[in-house]
């Protein structure tokens, strides 16, 4: 599988004190050859590959991560974004009903997975949903739906074979009159697709304006899924993927491809053919199902921790001996967004209000400026701002594109901190590094 080829791969990066170039290219080749073969679009395999060496090679390797898990962490990291990093929910209408539009080849789980879906949305939101048969070319067909609607207590609104059309309009009315508020229009497949299928979905679409449509893909048809995905992408404009049969032995490359290529986003999975068998679909728990590894995840999310815990407890430390220049704030700037604000870090020792810090924690954009205007400054200046004279902070001003005013306002914030740190008693710090909390 997968998940066994990209483990052997990073086997062979074990015990190696550093990350360089050549492990780092061996085990790559290993990585590529194996997405390759669980069906990844060919592109989508070489620009993931260029990322990951680029990040991985050279990097500093987490104290308490093995070289391995450091491409781990990198390719997990990478396999996430591939997906789009977060769930993205489905569309819901201001104005009831929102209509979501089932689309997707023959036998991909349109039926299925559509009232999956309407049960769902009962379930976890409160939805009043109605099915609706509008695959009108297999007798089959309606049945099916009625059977699931059935099984799940759903209602099924059904014309037998009247024009798809004039059966998706009297859905929404019929769900207006009797309130319900999610209207789920499934359509008709085609084992290939062809124009006279576009056509018909196209006129459903122009006729009742879905809030979604949902293309339904089968994750076991890999390379196919994507092609068809495009397609339907290119014919209708599609809003979000269903990844079905997961639980089989899909080779993960549709879940990996589908995203990047279409630039649509993985919203739900089917994962069996129980009508409970759903599941929103989230890119972290994907890519540690493909990679195999919970434990090594676990492992390296409590390295991080570990490694944000240090470094405030070195800042937390510095701040105490009074020994904190621009140098350090510059380097606490950068890591905001991973460790929290200054003020929570102030916030670890004792005698300490975070709130009085709280000028001190900056917006985004004013980060920006801050690191540039640090930036511009020699060590010297970094490490003792009083050398800044009037002269000085114009160079620096000019060469961090930013004013004198700017520089002055830094270095009040500065003081501040500074300012705290000497009230802050010595002889609590121990204790508190010892026995601190985050
Ligand atoms: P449609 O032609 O697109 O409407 O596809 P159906 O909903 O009729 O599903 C086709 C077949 O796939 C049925 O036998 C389903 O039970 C099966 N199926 C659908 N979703 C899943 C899934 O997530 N896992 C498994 N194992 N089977 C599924
Ligand atoms: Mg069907």
């Amino acid at each position: 599988s997968l998940s066994e080829k990209l483990n052997a791969a990073f086997k062979k990066l074990r015990g190696k004190g550093r990350l360089h170039e050549a492990d780092v290219k061996e085990a790559m080749r290993e990585v590529r050859l194996a997405l390759l073969e669980a069906d990844v679009s060919y592109k989508v395999v070489k620009d993931f590959i260029n990322t990951i060496s680029a990040r991985a090679v050279g990097a500093d390797v987490l104290e308490s991560l093995s070289p391995a898990q450091m491409v781990i962490k990198i390719v997990n990291e990478e396999l996430v974004r591939l997906m789009g990093s977060t769930n993205a929910k489905l569309q819901i209408s201001s104005k009831p009903p929102t209509v979501v539009m089932l689309v997707g080849l023959q036998g991909a789980g349109k039926t299925t997975n559509g009232a999956k879906l309407a049960a769902l949305m009962r379930k976890t939101q409160g939805k009043r949903p109605l099915l609706v048969a509008c695959d009108i070319y297999r007798p089959a067909a309606i049945k099916q739906l009625e059977t699931v609607g059935a099984q799940l207590d759903i209602p099924v609104f059904q014309m037998g074979t009247a024009n798809p059309v004039d059966i998706a309009k009297a859905a929404i009315a019929h769900a207006n009159k009797h309130g319900n508020d999610m209207v789920f229009l499934d359509t008709a497949g085609r084992l290939h697709i062809d124009e006279a299928l576009m056509e018909e979905l196209k006129n459903i679409k122009a006729a009742v304006d879905p809030a979604e449509i949902l293309l339904v893909v089968d994750a076991m048809t890999g390379q196919d899924a994507v092609n068809a995905a495009t397609a339907f992408n290119d014919a209708l404009g599609i809003d979000g993927i269903m990844l079905t049969k997961l639980d089989g032995d899909a080779r993960g490359g549709a879940a990996l491809s589908v995203r990047a290529i279409t630039g649509k986003p993985v919203k739900f999975a089917g994962t069996g053919e129980k009508l409970d068998q759903i599941e929103v679909f989230h890119p972290d728990r994907m890519a540690s199902r493909i990679l195999g590894m919970g434990d090594v995840l676990t492992l390296i999310e409590k390295a991080e921790q570990n490694f944000d815990e240090k470094k405030a407890r070195e800042m937390a430390e510095k701040l105490s001996k009074n020994r904190f220049t621009l140098t350090d704030y510059y380097e606490q700037l950068t890591q905001l967004k991973s460790m929290g604000s200054l003020s929570d870090i102030a916030g670890m020792l004792p005698g300490v209000d975070a709130k009085a810090l709280a000028g001190a924690s900056v917006d985004e954009k004013a980060i920006g400026k801050t690191e540039a205007i640090i930036l511009s400054m020699t060590r010297q200046e970094r490490e003792n701002p009083t050398v800044l004279n009037s002269s000085r902070k114009k160079r620096i001003a000019a060469g961090s594109g930013t004013q004198v005013v700017d520089i002055n306002r830094l270095l009040k914030q500065f003081e501040t901190m500074q300012a705290l740190t000497k009230q802050m008693s010595k002889g609590k710090m121990p204790a508190m590094l010892g026995g601190g909390k985050m």
